[in-house]
C-alpha cells in the first residue's frame, strides 16, 4: 500500500486564509515563555513566524517557572491582544496562571470560561486549543471522515487528547482514549481506523500496533537516539501498512501554530 504522508503545509495556509478572513491584520499578540529552554524556543520562533506571515504583531516576554498568579497578573493588566503561555510548565503551575487572562485574551483556549464554553459547544465552538483545532482541520482538508470510524486517541492532556476526544465524539466518531495508565495500549490502537498519538514518548506506535489502511495523526514532537526530530509514531515500520500518516516535522505542527493566528481572529472578532 503506498501510504499518503499528510502534510500540514496546505493545512497552514487554509487555516491562516480563513483567520485573514475573519480579519486578523493588525492584531497583536503577548507570548509569555516559562523559562528558556530550547524546545520552547523553537515553539515561540514558529509562532512568531506564522504571525508575521498574517501581519500580526508579537511580543514575547519572559516569565519565570512556578511564577505565583498575581504575579503574572500584574503583568498581564498591562497586556492588550491575545496572550498565551508558553509551555513546558506543569498542569497544575499552567491551570492556575491561565485563568489570570481575560478569556477575551486567551488564545489558547484554556482558560476555564473558554475551555468549558468549548466543551458545551463541542464541534460547533468557535474557539479550541490550537492543536485540536489544527487536528481537526488537518482531517477535513485531507477529507478523513470521521463519523462512524473508530479514533483512538493516546494522551489525554488538556492541551490535546482530552478536548479532542469530546471534539470528535460530537462529530461522531467513537473515540477510546488511552494514557499511561492504559493495560495494553496496542490492543485499542489495533482497533482504530484512525490513531492521534500526542504523548511525548519516541516512536511509541510501531507497525504491529495499527490496523492494516488506518490514518495516523502524529502529534508528538521528540528527539531520536540520533537528536533528530520525530513524533511518537515511528514512520518507518507504519508506512508499509498505513493509509495515511501525517510527518513530523513538517505535520501538524505546522497547523498548531496556524492555529494561534485563526484563534486570535475569533478574538479579534469578538465571536467567542
Ligand atoms: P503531556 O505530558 O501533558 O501529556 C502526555 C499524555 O500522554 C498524558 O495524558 C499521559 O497520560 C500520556 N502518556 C504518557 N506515556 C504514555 C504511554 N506510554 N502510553 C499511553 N499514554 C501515555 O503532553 P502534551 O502537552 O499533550 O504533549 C504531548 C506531545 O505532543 C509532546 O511531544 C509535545 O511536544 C507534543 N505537542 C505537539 C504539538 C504540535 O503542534 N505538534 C502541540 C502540543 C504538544
Amino acid at each position: 500500500m503506498t501510504c499518503k504522508i499528510l502534510y500540514g503545509q496546505p493545512v497552514r495556509d487554509e487555516i491562516l486564509r480563513k483567520a485573514k478572513y475573519n480579519g486578523v491584520k493588525g492584531a497583536s499578540l503577548t507570548i509569555f515563555q516559562v523559562g528558556n529552554n530550547d524546545a520552547s524556543n523553537v515553539y515561540v520562533r514558529n509562532k512568531t513566524r506564522v504571525c508575521a506571515m498574517a501581519g500580526v504583531d508579537v511580543n514575547v516576554r519572559h516569565i519565570k517557572q512556578n511564577v505565583l498568579p498575581p504575579v503574572f497578573g500584574s503583568k498581564v493588566i498591562s497586556t492588550k491582544g491575545g496572550i498565551l503561555v508558553q509551555l513546558p510548565t506543569g498542569r497544575k503551575e499552567l491551570d492556575s496562571i491561565v485563568n489570570v487572562i481575560p478569556y477575551a485574551q486567551d488564545v489558547d483556549c484554556l482558560s476555564y470560561v473558554n475551555y468549558q464554553n468549548m466543551l458545551t459547544a463541542k464541534k460547533d465552538a468557535t474557539l479550541m486549543p490550537c492543536t485540536v483545532r489544527g487536528i481537526i482541520e488537518m482531517l477535513s482538508y485531507y477529507n478523513i471522515d470521521v463519523a462512524g470510524k473508530g479514533v483512538t486517541i493516546v494522551g489525554r492532556s488538556k492541551l490535546v487528547g482530552e478536548p479532542l476526544s469530546v471534539i470528535l465524539s460530537s462529530m461522531d466518531a467513537t473515540v477510546t482514549l488511552c494514557h499511561s495508565h492504559t493495560y495494553n495500549l496496542s490492543t485499542y490502537t489495533k482497533l482504530a481506523d484512525i490513531v492521534i498519538c500526542a504523548v511525548g514518548q519516541p516512536k511509541l506506535i510501531t507497525g504491529d500496533m495499527i490496523k492494516e489502511g488506518a490514518v495516523l495523526i502524529d502529534v508528538g514532537i521528540n528527539r531520536d537516539e540520533n537528536n533528530k526530530l520525530c513524533g511518537d509514531i515511528s514512520f518507518d515500520s507504519c508506512k508499509d501498512k498505513a493509509y495515511a500518516i501525517s510527518p513530523v516535522p513538517k505535520g501538524v505542527g505546522l497547523t498548531t501554530t496556524a492555529s494561534v493566528v485563526y484563534n486570535l481572529s475569533v478574538l479579534q472578532e469578538g465571536r467567542i
